[in-house]
């Protein structure tokens, strides 16, 4: 157990994730030592019947669990920490040791500990300790591994709305996607270039649209 405050451990932002490559761990069973020490990912007990993972760098026991849900390290200034993506604009003086040991998962609701990095409930992982509000959970950043999907999926929409003869399908989707912004990807939450390609898409799809009605009315009065 470490005694640091919660705002003291939040992560540095803004390097890349390559910059971190990942730790190589063994994941084991826990010998005597390790149980009953909190795992610093989740907050809770190490039981004989899980199977962790030992810090090689700083020692630090997890759950195997936790350590490939965050990818690394989540004690503070372990070089087998993880590096954060999401841009803290918060001042870190607002969270004193005095703030509150628990924070609300802005996923499933669920009281857990305040530095968690990983809900022990519904296993969604934090990009930082701070506890962060349903808005900002809502619009956070897409983290690497849901980002990969995604791009495929914007790639392939923009694609399919380059096929003049698919706008009659492709103009809904993408006309829900940008107004609704819930469909299968979240607009708001893409990556500016991915964005890009999402309103080119758009633009296309209406622009196909636009000249089948012309040539439609046109084939109609003549
Ligand atoms: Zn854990
Ligand atoms: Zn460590
Ligand atoms: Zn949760």
């Amino acid at each position: 157990m470490n005694n640091i405050s919660p705002a003291s451990r939040a992560r540095t932002p803004g390097k890349s994730p390559s910059q971190n490559a990942r730790v190589q761990v063994t994941p084991v069973a826990p010998a005597e030592e390790h149980l009953g020490k909190l795992c610093s990912t989740c907050g809770t007990a190490i039981l004989s019947s899980d199977t962790i993972v030992v810090c090689p760098v700083c020692s630090q026991p997890y759950h195997h669990d936790c350590w490939k849900e965050i990818g690394g390290c989540g004690t503070y200034g372990c070089t087998a920490a993880p590096v954060a993506t999401l841009k803290e604009d918060v001042p870190e003086d607002v969270f004193t040791p005095g703030w509150t040991a628990e924070k609300k998962c802005p996923e499933c609701g669920s009281s857990i500990i305040a530095n968690a990095l990983v809900c022990k409930v519904c296993r969604s992982t934090f990009p930082t300790e701070r506890p962060m509000t349903k808005e900002e959970w809502r619009d956070r950043e897409y983290d690497e591994k849901e980002l990969n999907k995604i791009k495929t999926n914007v790639i392939i929409q923009f694609i399919l709305s380059t096929l003049g003869c698919l706008f009659f399908i492709m103009l809904p989707i993408n006309a829900l996607a940008a107004f609704t912004d819930s469909w299968i990807f979240r607009v708001k939450r893409l990556p500016p270039t991915l964005k890009v390609l999402f309103y080119a898409s758009f633009a296309i799809s209406a622009l196909w649209a636009a000249i089948a009605a012309v040539f439609i009315l046109y084939s109609m009065v003549f």
